[in-house]
């Protein structure tokens, strides 16, 4: 087909308006206008072949519609509340001096490299009174070990270890403190200070109003 029966003719964003020139190996170049109103010179070769579509607006509106998504969706992963438990979760287990974290070797597993997997497996934080916390206190940060807990659960799960028997009943350390009216750190002060059984003898006369807390 020649250059002038398809004059007029628009191939994607392309309309043929006319000969150009003849290259060297007799090739034809056309001139061509696009949707977006640029006028271009191409081989007719390639509008036949459709390796060109447009001036290349085409292309630079997919390259950005492509930047855009990006950010609109990574805009919206730092939006998530969980992303910021992530990004600490990952900096205190990644610095070596963090005595709590890193320093002593707690990590977080490979999996959760990946912001949008972690969420997968932790889900949406329940509130804002919610944690990330470890289950097992010196293990790592990976799904069997982790899961959403406000601070009293975190507490209690910390001081969960150190029973105290009151009246024939084992309470751990936080529910022995609610009893009591005090909180869990006079009772740790008490304990040390004088040892468990001082301390529950002492309680036990609080209890009964002998003496004061
Ligand atoms: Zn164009």
């Amino acid at each position: 087909m020649g250059v002038n029966e398809l004059i007029g003719n628009k191939f994607n964003r392309l309309t043929i308006i006319g000969l150009d020139h003849i290259g060297p190996n007799y090739q034809k170049f056309i001139l061509v206008e696009c949707e977006c109103g640029n006028k271009k010179i191409i081989p007719l070769s390639a509008i036949k072949n459709g390796s060109s579509r447009s001036c290349g607006c085409l292309q630079k509106e997919i390259a950005s519609s492509t930047l855009r998504n990006y950010l609109l969706k990574h805009g919206k992963s730092k939006s998530h509340p969980e992303y910021k438990v992530w990004k600490s979760m990952r900096s205190r287990c990644s610095d070596k001096k963090d005595k709590r974290y890193g320093g002593r070797g707690i990590r977080v597993c490979r999996r959760w490299g990946n912001f949008e997997l972690f969420l997968k497996d932790v889900g949406h934080r329940p509130s804002k009174k919610h944690s990330l916390e470890r289950i097992r206190v010196n293990g790592d940060y990976k799904p069997s070990n982790c899961r959403w807990a406000t601070d009293y659960e975190q507490r209690r799960n910390k001081t969960d270890n150190v029973f105290l028997k009151l009246d024939g009943v084992i309470y751990v350390m936080q529910d022995f403190a609610k009893i009591i009216g005090v909180t869990p750190m006079a009772i740790v002060y008490r304990l040390k200070k004088y040892g468990k059984r001082r301390t529950l003898n002492h309680y036990k006369k609080v209890l009964k109003n002998e003496c004061i807390k």
